[in-house]
């Protein structure tokens, strides 16, 4: 129903959170409650209630399970199971992957998604977020090699770490959230011993719960998923309205060429097809010529 009908029927236009007083069920079974339980509470009056379901199953970081499909789809997929688990018809989970900036030299990104399904009113929405936050980091030592200036920048103890064979039979031997020097001690000697080539492959733990820093990120991304669903579309007052897209080709300030930066944010409803274009938020209106591609091709 959108809003010209519901002006002639005389019907009350919603307004405020759609989600005040009900339940959304996480899917998670790594503490990820605990960063985004609040935002829900204050934006949307939600209670967030965790699914005990095996979400390892889906795929580990670790790569003894490798995940299938992009990380949105695993996400939706793991917000269905939480669904399915509770018969509750509103689901939320979060996918993380990291690696090498593609733009940013010898930097790595950590990119998380959220997805929340409501089964209900029939919406899926996504929201993302990327940092250069991460201390996503691996070595490969040899027993008894000295890594205190690894562990130092990866913020052991307070973040874990997982250990196997730097070769050979890979995920024979799995040590995860290792968060003791002695254990971590342990782990090298054993693994390097099963490797052909004498070395232990040591990484950064990243599931949530071993790892503040990603927390953190996905802190950020709950607030930002709860400001979403507390947005309605002004046509058929779903909840969930928000940017999906950017439109490129913001003109050059000298020329009025197209350039490769955002011009235009793109809204969208989760529901209905409503949609809006929108300058860019921070106001920018033109490029600077630098980066036009034919003032500086
Ligand atoms: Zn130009
Ligand atoms: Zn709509």
């Amino acid at each position: 129903m959108g809003k010209q009908v519901a002006r002639q029927l005389g019907l009350p236009i919603p307004t405020g959170s759609a989600y005040a007083g009900k339940t959304i069920i996480l899917a998670t079974k790594h503490g990820k409650e605990r960063a985004i339980s609040n935002a829900f509470r204050r934006h949307l009056g939600a209670e967030i209630e965790v699914a005990d379901i095996d979400t390892d199953k889906l795929g580990t970081f670790s790569g003894e399970i490798e995940r299938e499909g992009n990380p949105i789809e695993v996400a939706l997929r793991k917000a269905k199971l939480g669904i399915r688990s509770t018969g509750l018809g509103r689901g939320l989970a979060n996918e993380g992957s990291f690696g090498p900036h593609p733009a940013v030299p010898f930097s790595n990104v950590d990119l998380e998604v959220l997805a929340f399904v409501d089964e209900e009113l029939e919406i899926e929405v996504i929201e993302r977020i990327q940092s250069l936050k991460t201390n996503l980091a691996y070595c490969t030592p040899r027993a008894g090699e000295d890594i205190k200036a690894f562990l130092e920048s990866m913020h052991f103890g307070s973040h874990a770490l997982v250990v196997r064979p730097n070769d050979g039979d890979k995920y024979s031997t799995l040590f995860k959230g290792i968060q003791k020097v002695s254990d971590l001690e342990n782990a090298i000697r054993k693994c390097a011993q099963l490797s052909p080539d004498g070395k232990a492959h040591v990484e950064t733990d990243m599931r949530a719960h071993l790892n503040p820093t990603r927390m953190k990120v996905i802190r950020k991304l709950g607030y930002q998923m709860a400001k979403r669903l507390s947005t309605r579309c002004s046509e058929c007052f779903a909840p969930g309205w928000g940017i999906v897209d950017v439109e490129r080709g913001l003109p050059c300030a000298w020329c009025g060429a197209p350039t490769p930066l955002v011009w235009k944010e793109i809204y969208r409803c989760a529901a209905c097809e409503h949609e809006e274009r929108e300058k860019r938020a921070d106001g920018k209106e033109s490029a600077e010529a630098k980066n036009c591609p034919e003032c500086n091709p």
